[in-house]
């Protein structure tokens, strides 16, 4: 698949210190053909390729990446880019009530689309309608019936015989009189793109003037659906595009270069059959998705900001001497603290999204907060040598900073006991150390 092909070439560059411009060529070599096999399409993977070796090459150092983490970086963002940048958002009209056209091939999700978005709506205090105006199929307006029913929201039919532009247009009236928010039209599909379906679409859209124009298409078609977009495009004017299907979708193809081709943001994605499985479309975690690593960039990103990593080292070594003192520990607090809330770092971490007890995991803040008062109410003698601390210089710090002396007791032994546990690994280090060294 893409994302096993571009990790096992990233792979390659992980293990080099230093990235030669002959490893960055020969890892976009792998990337172009990672790309052109998930089927994205010739021209947009050229473009892309350009622009990632452009940046990659001759590109300064940051401290605290490696070479490697930063190609991966660059090629991150430029997927993001490729996907849209920022991700879009679903349009509202100023007046209600704001008319959706679902529009698409037969199969590609239209239906079970129109089902979730309108519970998407629902979620955010809006009432929805939906309305069957795909008249072809016998089974289509009873299929929507039931999915109104599902999530309680109200269904607009005529029946089969009806017309269905005079179906989206009673619709949209049977909303304004009922106060309803969004007016979903459903509509039918064909198994290839023609000019019957188009026409019927255009006077649909024409008679109800919708706000969004949605293309439903099934990503697992990859190329094909990029092509259906274009078309409908050219003959709608779409505003924005539903990838279905992505669940099931191991290359990614279409959803790289959907956007690309016809410039149409792709707004939401599909992840299952369920009612609930729609999401937001997020360029930037389709592009972690692609290339495998969790949120695992947004953490670089957040290291880069927060942290130096010669520091980091330097801190290292220090806690192994057991030199590490308060001030160090209230600087390492900040820095993690900078880096934004906890609970949301852990989270970001490969495999962490996963855990099921994650979710409940709280950081307490409060409690970070704490530990920083009592180590701002200690002298620097005292931050600097932690052994002096008795019971009458604890009582101080308790007072100073608000807090107990227990709260005061329990950092010290903390502290005490992570340093402890520091210089035993520190002891262990060196003699694992003769120990290859008498070999
Ligand atoms: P329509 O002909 O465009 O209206 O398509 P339907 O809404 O009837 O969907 C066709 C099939 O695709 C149904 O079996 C759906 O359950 C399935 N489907 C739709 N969206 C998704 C999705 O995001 N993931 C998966 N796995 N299946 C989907
Ligand atoms: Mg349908």
């Amino acid at each position: 698949s893409l994302t096993s092909r571009l990790q096992e070439t990233f792979q390659k560059l992980r293990g080099k210190g230093k990235v030669t411009e002959a490893d960055v060529k020969e890892a976009m070599r792998e990337v172009r053909l990672a790309l052109l096999e998930a089927d994205v399409s010739l021209d947009v993977v050229k473009d892309f390729i350009a622009r990632v070796r452009e940046r990659a090459v001759g590109q300064e150092v940051l401290k605290s990446l490696t070479p490697a983490q930063q190609v991966i970086k660059i090629v991150h963002d430029e997927l993001t880019a490729l996907m849209g940048g920022q991700a879009a958002k679903l349009e509202l009209a100023p007046t209600p009530p704001t008319v959706i056209l679902m529009v698409g091939l037969q199969g590609a999700g239209k239906t079970t689309t129109t089902g979730k978005l309108a519970r998407y709506l629902q979620k955010q205090g809006k009432k929805p309608l939906l309305v069957a105006a795909d008249v072809y199929r016998p089974a289509a307006i009873r299929q929507l019936q039931v999915l109104g029913e599902q999530i309680a929201a109200p269904v607009f039919t005529m029946g089969e015989g009806a017309d269905p532009v005079d179906i989206a247009k009673a619709g949209v009236e049977h909303a304004k009189g009922e106060r309803l928010d969004v007016v979903l039209i459903d509509t039918a599909g064909r198994l290839h793109v023609n000019e019957e379906l188009m026409d019927e679409l255009a006077r649909i859209r024409d008679a109800v003037q919708p706000t969004e124009i949605l293309l439903v298409v099934d990503a697992m078609t990859g190329q094909d659906a990029v092509n259906v977009a274009r078309t409908f495009h050219e003959r709608l004017g779409l505003t924005g595009v539903i990838l279905t299907k992505l669940d099931g979708d191991t290359r990614g193809g279409a959803a790289l270069s959907v956007r690309a081709v016809t410039g149409c943001p792709i707004k939401f994605a599909g992840m299952g059959e369920k009612l609930d499985a729609l999401e937001p479309f997020h360029p930037d975690r389709m592009a972690s998705r692609i290339l495998g690593m969790g949120d695992v960039l947004t953490l670089i990103e957040k290291a880069q900001a927060a942290v130096d990593a010669e520091k980091a080292a330097e801190m290292q070594q220090k806690l192994i001497r057991a030199e590490f003192t308060f001030d160090d520990f209230l600087e390492q607090l900040r820095a993690v603290r900078q880096m934004g809330p906890l609970e949301e770092l852990l989270a970001m971490l490969p495999g962490m999204g996963q855990l099921k007890g994650m979710k409940d995991l709280k950081v307490d803040e409060k409690q970070l907060k704490r530990i920083e008062a009592i180590i701002l109410s200690m002298t620097p003698e005292e931050r600097a040598n932690p052994d002096i601390l008795n019971p009458s210089r604890k009582r101080r710090i308790a007072a100073g900073s608000g807090t107990s002396l227990q709260d005061v007791n329990r950092l010290v032994k903390q502290f005490e006991e992570m340093r402890k546990l520091f210089k035993q690994f520190g002891k262990m280090a060196k003699q694992a150390k003769k120990r290859r060294g008498f070999r």
